[in-house]
């Protein structure tokens, strides 16, 4: 899946600078609250704060609409990119988002789901998820190509990503 594997660059990105506390900010549309801190699975991952019922949406990362044609160019003037390409015409840049679901980490047995669609990246609850739980999802195929090891823990761990 385009979408997901598009997803898993900009997560990748946003986990990149070490030792960084990153920006986050509540927006009116994270439905759940979530705390973004370190991850024993990579990084800086989300939180539950709140207890999030099974099949709601728990939030959603807004960006900037643009072009593929921009996007290009954007991607060569920096080293931190987050972009996800929605068609071969339309791109979202979500560098300036603040938004916390943007560290949202890689599961093979994730508890929530992504969904691409308005050109937003949506979060949906797979099961109750209790505050304290970090909230995961399945990256799919990533630009990996199976060559990073995957550290989720899950007895279900595909062992790569
Ligand atoms: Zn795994």
């Amino acid at each position: 899946m385009k979408s997901a594997k598009s997803f898993a660059e900009a997560s990748a990105e946003a986990a990149a600078a070490p030792g960084a506390a990153p920006r986050v900010v509540r927006p009116p549309w994270q439905k759940f609250a979530v705390a973004v801190r370190r991850s024993r699975i990579d990084g800086h991952g989300v939180f539950a704060a709140d207890p999030v019922p099974p099949r709601l949406k728990i939030g959603e990362i807004r960006g900037e609409a643009i072009s593929v044609a921009e996007a290009r160019i954007r991607a060569t003037r920096t080293d931190r990119v987050m972009i996800v390409e929605l068609s071969s015409r339309r791109a979202i840049d979500f560098s300036k988002s603040t938004d916390p679901m943007r560290f949202t980490n890689h599961s093979c047995k994730p508890n929530a789901r992504l969904v691409i669609r308005n050109g937003r990246v949506e979060f949906y609850a797979r099961q109750a998820i209790v505050p304290g739980q970090e909230i995961t999802v399945d990256y799919g195929e990533t630009h990996h190509d199976g060559k990073l090891a995957c550290r989720c823990g899950s007895p279900q761990c595909r062992g790569a990503l």
